[in-house]
């Protein structure tokens, strides 16, 4: 029987220290700090380095990856305890060497990456000495890449990029960006017409063209960014020519559960806000917490959040068990899925039982919000994970070619009195 829920006492031992950690030193840097990418902002470097210090001495840095590229190697399941715990802050994922789209740029790299890129670009993003950028997204569309135009020719040595990305994330602090664009144009795949181009952001001809934020965001982060003859030396291609798709697919398997993992720490800590919260408030002869309607909120969102946690935490296991994100890919779209409206919902309840203070910008409801529509979009929308999940829950089922259904209640009651030799109705 290996259903089991247990954690590992000496794995306990970490993820308390990783929980006084994140609470006492981490979380208080999300109030006076920028951007969590900002390597170069001197209070960045006095601040967070020694924390990073701290986490290496632990042994717990950047947890997603292998002993081989200096991770601890844990599976996704162990990943699940920890990033649920680093999800309560915003620079909890930088502290710990775990911040995305450098995870999944950092995935790429080392899984398709020739020995000279791994050298130049994988070896300081996995130190955070620099920061990447994942540019995909055009302002044509995300949620279909077979409407990217951006192209690269090759032009002697020398791939020559063009055309426009959008919503590209710290590209203005990034010392590099990994491009998808068309290679290819004339491949009757439509699937094999993208390579993913690695472009050192000190290139002439990277415009960006502006940054932009959306609410609740600590600091704007997300490029307009235009391509104009960018020239990137032949070799600086990731993986082979039209490989962009399974090159993006290595990054988004892992990249979509880590969301997840942290999402059920950001919900979890709308949810503490509130319990605190119902307790403490008294109106109309009792505290909040008395009120059944209340109540009802409470239970909705302990049942909500603990179904969520379930699902992802069952994903992780099965990632660990087959050790391929193809094989899970329902789930992992299952998770997605799910994700924006369970942190959307609980923390709008959290919002809403707090009254006025909870939509003011006092409190973080709000940004947890903003946030809840990011983890909807960001890696592509909820309706394109949902028919990932549909198409493949649907390819184990038969269609009938009967009249009525196969189960028909009298079709199956005659089968079912043959089959006891009882006389027909
Ligand atoms: C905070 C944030 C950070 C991001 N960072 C990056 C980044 O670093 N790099 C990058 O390349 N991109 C990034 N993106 C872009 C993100 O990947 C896209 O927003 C996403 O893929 C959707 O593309 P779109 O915004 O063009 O929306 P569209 O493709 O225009 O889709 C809009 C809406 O249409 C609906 N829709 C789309 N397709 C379907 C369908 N098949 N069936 C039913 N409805 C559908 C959905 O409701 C969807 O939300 C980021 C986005 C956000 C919000």
């Amino acid at each position: 029987m290996a259903w089991d829920f247990e954690t590992e006492p000496e794995f306990q031992e970490k993820l308390d220290w990783v929980s006084a950690f994140v609470t006492v030193e981490v979380e208080p840097l999300d109030l006076v700090l920028g951007s969590a990418y900002d390597v170069g902002n001197p209070d960045f470097v006095r601040l967070v380095r020694p924390l990073q210090a701290e986490v290496k001495a632990q042994g717990l840095w950047a947890c997603h990856l292998g002993p081989e590229l200096g991770g601890a190697g844990y599976g996704q399941v162990k990943l699940g305890l920890l990033n649920e715990i680093l999800g309560r802050s915003r620079f909890a994922p930088t502290v710990f060497g775990a911040q995305a789209p450098d995870t999944g740029n950092a995935e790429i790299l080392a899984h398709y990456g020739t020995p000279e890129q791994k050298r130049r670009f994988l070896e300081p993003l996995l130190a955070n000495e620099i920061v990447s950028c994942f540019s995909m997204t055009e302002p044509q569309g995300g949620a279909d890449p077979l409407v990217f135009t951006t192209s690269a020719r090759l032009d002697g040595d020398a791939w020559v990029l063009n055309g426009e990305k959008w919503f590209s994330s710290n590209a203005h602090l990034a010392a590099f960006l990994i491009v998808m664009a068309v290679t290819e144009p004339d491949h009757p795949d439509p699937y094999r017409r993208m390579s993913m181009l690695i472009v050192p952001s000190d290139t002439p001809g990277i415009e960006i063209i502006r940054t932009v934020g959306y609410a609740g965001e600590a600091s704007s982060g997300h490029s307009y960014i235009r391509y104009n003859d960018v020239r990137v030396p032949a070799d600086h291609i990731l993986g082979g020519r039209g490989d962009a798709f399974v090159v993006a697919q290595t990054r988004l398997g892992g990249g979509r559960i880590h969301h997840a993992m942290r999402t059920i720490g950001e919900a979890r800590k709308a949810f503490d806000l509130t319990c605190e919260r119902v307790l403490s408030r008294f109106t109309q002869g009792s505290t909040l917490a008395e009120k059944q309607l209340v109540q009802e909120k409470i239970a909705d969102c302990w049942i909500e959040l603990e179904q969520f946690r379930l699902l992802v935490m069952r994903t992780a296991w099965l990632i660990d068990k087959h050790k391929d994100y193809r094989k899970v890919r329902r789930d992992i779209a299952a998770v997605k899925a799910a994700m924006p409206k369970v942190l959307h919902d609980i923390a709008a309840r959290a919002l809403h039982l707090h009254g006025s203070i909870g939509m003011s910008d006092e409190m973080p409801f709000m940004a947890m919000i903003a946030n809840s529509f990011l983890v909807g979009l960001a890696d592509g929308p909820t309706e394109v994970h949902k028919i990932t999940v549909a198409r493949q829950t649907l390819r184990k089922y038969e269609p009938t070619d009967r009249l009525f259904p196969s189960y028909h209640l009298p079709t199956a009651r005659a089968r079912a009195r043959e089959k006891f030799g009882l006389a027909s109705e």
